[in-house]
């Protein structure tokens, strides 16, 4: 399997190359030269099987410079750490089916993805003998789940940007009280994006960059995709065991990348097994706009209670781009340019083709509020506010013959005081969360100086 640019700009490059390359040379990112596909025959053999033995079988199929037992070993310390031994289980509640995705070390769902990345970037680096420092900002959910992806891994460091005293108090926690000596977090005495423009400023100083061998965790890693591909398969395996051909799932979407994953999925599966991806988004519209318009613009970012969706610039976005350009990447290369420009794409004379793939609706902070009020009320399950974004677009679009899977990204004790706002209950804390307060902490307050970042990076950092 080699691996090709979104942009059309590079020389073809096999999975590991892939990984470590992150974001393509030209700017654009990557994806599989082919998509593969598997037949009625072989999902059938998949159906009983657990969690880490259907992700060896889905991640063969994009990895060919991997052993089995490579793959094996990975899937396996990746998942270990799950409080579920489903990983990641399918209840049911309120007329649909609820994915759960958050029983992973943050309790969130980008723990399913950054804690397989942690161990394949150092399976890949110790193969390569070298060394990485991975650099990023957070506001809070994506760095806690690539700390707790990497902390302790032979031949990495990681430094995280959090915004001093602007995230929970929990997310706070779940990144401070990681101790190992391999994890570094700064708090910047600024606002989040203040963090990110460092971030920007750092990688484009190229020579820092190659000195230390700096490295992103961000959602465009494509292992991070491939990852997420595994539980829409797994759900859908579920509920074909008990005789569903064909499912709808509904996904609570910011950067593009879960629902990229589920786009993926149903290019995998045989025709139908996936009929619909509900792309639900919360006030930030951007994408919703795009299914239903075709106009990709964007607006400016409003607040929510469901924090990790208020994107107004969908990073993943331009994987699916390229195959609405029927894989044409210097199309794909200059609709990106025209984006960057003005900020806007008019891509309405391909709505049609976008349709068949998914349907979407915008959810209000008050349908949010109700759709957990109802769900504790009627249910007494609890959802997270980002959860409730995709319950609420999947009760919509739901199709009395066919389960909605809705993905549930995030456990209700994250998001606290919006379940609290909503029900008047606050969430009783997982005992890994609530200890999590007196255990020891270690974290620097830095200014919002790139230069100030870097002197503290240089002091820190691997070398090799
Ligand atoms: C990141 C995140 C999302 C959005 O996922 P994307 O891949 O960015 O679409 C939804 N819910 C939670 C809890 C998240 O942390």
């Amino acid at each position: 399997m080699h691996y090709v640019s979104t942009r059309g700009g590079i020389d073809p490059v096999g999975f590991s190359d892939a990984v470590m390359m992150g974001l393509a040379t030209d700017g654009g990112l990557l994806l599989p030269e082919t998509l593969p596909s598997v037949d009625q025959h072989t999902v059938s053999s998949w159906s009983n099987l657990p969690y880490q033995y259907l992700a060896v079988e889905i991640l063969s199929l994009f990895i060919d410079d991997l052993s089995r037992t490579e793959l094996e070993d990975l899937v396996e310390r990746s998942y270990a750490r799950f409080r579920h031994h489903q990983v990641t289980p399918v209840s049911r509640c309120g007329g649909v089916y609820i994915l759960e995705l958050f029983h992973g070390p943050t309790f969130a769902f980008k723990d399913v993805a950054l804690q397989l990345l942690g161990n394949i970037f150092e399976l890949l680096l110790k193969k390569r003998s070298a060394s990485m420092n991975i650099l990023g900002a957070t506001s809070g959910d994506t760095g806690s789940a690539a700390i707790h992806g990497v902390r302790g891994k032979a031949g990495i460091n990681i430094f995280i940007l959090h915004p001093d005293g602007r995230i929970s108090p929990i997310q706070k926690l779940q990144m401070t009280t990681v101790t190992d000596p391999n994890v570094f977090n700064i708090a910047v005495r600024g606002t989040f994006d203040d963090g990110q423009a460092i971030v920007k400023a750092i990688f484009n100083d190229l020579e820092f960059k190659e000195k230390y061998h700096l490295g992103a965790v961000n959602s465009i890693n494509w292992a991070r995709v491939m990852a997420q591909i595994v539980y829409y398969v797994y759900a859908w395996s579920k509920l074909h065991a008990h005789g569903f051909d064909s499912v709808d799932f509904s996904v609570p979407t910011g950067n593009f990348g879960d629902i990229f994953a589920g786009y993926m999925a149903r290019r995998l599966l045989p025709p139908g097994a996936i009929n619909r991806l509900v792309l639900a988004t919360n006030a930030n519209d951007l994408l919703c706009r795009f299914v239903n318009q075709g106009i990709y613009s964007r607006g400016t970012v409003q607040a929510t209670s469901s924090p990790s969706m208020d994107i107004q610039v969908a990073s993943n976005f331009e994987r699916y781009l390229y195959y609405l350009r029927d894989e044409n990447g210097a199309a794909v290369k200059a609709d990106m340019q025209q984006f960057d420009n003005t900020g806007r794409l008019d891509l309405s004379a391909l709505r049609q083709r976008v349709r068949e793939d998914f349907v979407s609706v915008s959810v209000s902070e008050a349908e949010v509020m109700e759709t957990i009020r109802t769900f504790h009320r009627d249910g007494d399950y609890l959802l997270d506010p980002h959860t409730a974004v995709g319950v609420r677009a999947g009760l919509t679009f739901r199709h009395e013959k066919r389960p909605m899977i809705c993905l549930a990204t995030a456990h209700p004790a994250k998001f606290g005081a919006a379940v609290h706002e909503a029900t008047g209950l606050d969430p009783e804390l997982p005992p890994a969360m609530a200890e999590l307060a007196d255990r020891e902490s270690r974290c620097e307050v830095l200014d919002a100086d790139p230069e100030v970042i870097k002197a503290y990076i240089a002091a820190h950092a691997l070398e090799s």
